[in-house]
């Protein structure tokens, strides 16, 4: 089962989507499987991370902002490379495991769709596999 999800996006920022990557594989009725996430941006990516205090994808976000900063030698006339180098940090998939018709994170993990360049209206694909 593939499914196409949109989703509204701030400027930046970690969107937690966990519930519907959830939604997706409770519809799906799999009970033993993986379930992808991928999106197709290039501004835009997805990551695994904490959950539970939201001042880590804040400090994420931080810290993305120190390590790929904009540059004046960028060449991209779209201006916004730096945005493109924290989406491929991130990366375009997730997969996590299935069980019991559950995704089987890790107490304190979440799934986050990473904005780099928004606001935009995005989408991200869930692909449902059955062992
Ligand atoms: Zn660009």
């Amino acid at each position: 089962m593939l499914e196409k999800q949109r989703l509204s996006t701030p400027r930046e920022g970690f969107l937690n989507i966990t519930h519907a990557v959830q939604d997706a594989v409770s519809r799906s009725g799999v009970l033993e499987g993986q379930a992808i996430v991928f999106v197709p941006h290039t501004t835009a990516g997805v990551t695994i991370n904490e959950n539970a205090d939201p001042d880590v994808p804040r400090d994420l976000l931080l810290g993305l902002e120190r390590a790929f900063p904009d540059r004046p030698e960028f060449r991209h006339a779209e201006g916004n490379s730096s945005a493109h180098l924290r989406a491929s940090a991130m990366g375009s998939s997730v997969t996590v495991f299935i069980q019991g018709g559950a995704l089987l994170l890790g107490t304190w993990q979440g799934v986050f769709f990473a904005e780099f360049d928004g606001p935009r209206s995005r989408e991200f694909l869930v692909k449902i596999v059955q062992d």
